[in-house]
């Protein structure tokens, strides 16, 4: 086992800033997940790490050695892609054992070593088939075994689970992270699904445009994100933004439909936000509780579209402003409220556990 760390990494294709200035930690047996929108640089960052690229400046470190200029081959490292590639002339034995026949291991040591991996993903009943007999899950699992059979040092995962539909994709995430636990192994995995990365991660690094937004734990991301982008790629749906203004009697002014709102928010975001003149404010959806009757202190709006989840429901709705202006809000509420479309609906905030942001900058304001 190894810790992990990238110093003002950065990788450039020509003009293309791919990385920019990355600094990363990953401790010793600490499961980390690179998350971010398509193109935001995960996966150059886990191909500098394993050696696949070299960076254009900064170093990368294995514990305290630096592995920057290092040939993969020397890394003690094991990858596992999206499109893994098993070897279709081997059967899932012979493919779980290849690693240590590379490695100069003879037959018996590598059968035994591929027994005891393919019972850790419990695919042993499977050791005399030949590959092109297996499901999709089954030739992932055998992926993983072959990954796991030298007991690396670190793990890297590029999107492992992308091909998978998704309730395989949950069975396998969680064999990962049981895995993973049980192996101690050093693990980098990349995705750009939040919903696995809070699953899997004890460390989330987000990233847009080449660049960190955050490092923290799956809570930290979630309820207390540096900035807008942030706390609108976590969380699913994402959060609503409104733009605010205080009024000279500190009530918030603009908006003018969502002024009924006023007396909760000002309640709730008067004394954190009072010295922005405005601001933008973020709610989550399962924050807002609707009535189905005019409320007091909730705003009208009408419904949109409905999506049901079962226990609960998602709402799109169209609120009208004073200023003839219009503005989306969704809403998940329990499905025990009957909407349908075009309902009118009235919305009020049911949570004080809103958040501001500087409105330029994007940057959370406390
Ligand atoms: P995805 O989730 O779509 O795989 P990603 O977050 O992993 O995206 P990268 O593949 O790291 O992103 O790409 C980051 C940026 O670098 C993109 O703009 C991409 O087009 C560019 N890029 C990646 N590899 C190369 C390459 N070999 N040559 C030129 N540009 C590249």
């Amino acid at each position: 086992m190894v810790s992990v760390t990238y110093e003002s990494v950065e990788k450039r294709y020509g003009e293309t800033l791919a990385v920019d200035n990355v600094d990363i930690d990953v401790e010793d047996g600490e499961f980390a997940v690179l998350l971010g929108p398509s193109g935001c640089g995960k996966t150059t960052t886990l191909r500098c790490l394993a050696g696949l690229t070299t960076p254009t400046a900064g170093s990368i470190y294995l514990g305290d050695y630096d592995v920057t200029d290092v040939h993969l081959k020397n890394r003690d490292i094991a990858m596992v892609f999206q499109n893994f590639a098993l070897y279709p002339h081997m059967n899932v034995q012979e493919n779980i054992g290849y690693p240590l026949k590379v490695a100069g291991q003879d037959e018996k040591t590598r059968n035994e070593r591929a027994r005891e991996v393919a019972e850790m993903v419990e695919i042993e009943e499977l050791l005399d088939r030949d590959v092109d007999q297996l499901s999709g899950g089954q030739r992932q699992r055998v992926a993983l075994a072959r990954a796991m059979i030298r007991r690396p040092s670190v793990f890297l995962m590029d999107e492992p689970l992308a091909s998978l539909d998704a309730k395989l994709k949950i069975s396998m995430r969680s064999r990962i992270k049981v895995l993973q636990r049980e192996l101690g192994i050093t693990t980098l995995y990349v995705t750009h699904d939040q919903e696995e990365a809070m699953t899997l991660g004890d460390k989330l690094i987000i990233m847009d445009g080449g660049e960190i937004q955050q490092i923290g734990t799956p809570d930290d991301v979630y309820h207390e994100p540096n900035n807008q982008f942030v706390a609108g790629f976590i969380g699913s749906p994402s959060m609503n933004f409104i733009d605010v203004e205080w009024s000279d009697e500190q009530t918030i002014a603009h908006s003018g439909g969502i002024s009924d709102f006023q007396a909760e928010l000002d309640q709730t975001v008067a004394a954190r936000y009072d010295e922005y003149d405005s601001f933008r404010l973020g709610i989550r959806p399962q924050y807002f509780a609707a009535h189905t009757t005019p409320t007091e202190n909730a705003v009208p709006g009408r419904v949109r579209v409905t999506e049901p989840l079962g226990d609960e429901q998602l709402i799109d709705v169209v609120v009208g402003l004073a200023d003839g202006e219009s503005l989306d809000i969704t809403a998940k509420i329990p499905n025990n409220i009957t909407v349908s479309r075009n309902d009118d609906i009235w919305l009020s905030i049911q949570d004080a556990l809103v958040h501001g942001f500087d409105i330029e900058s994007g940057d959370r304001i406390e």
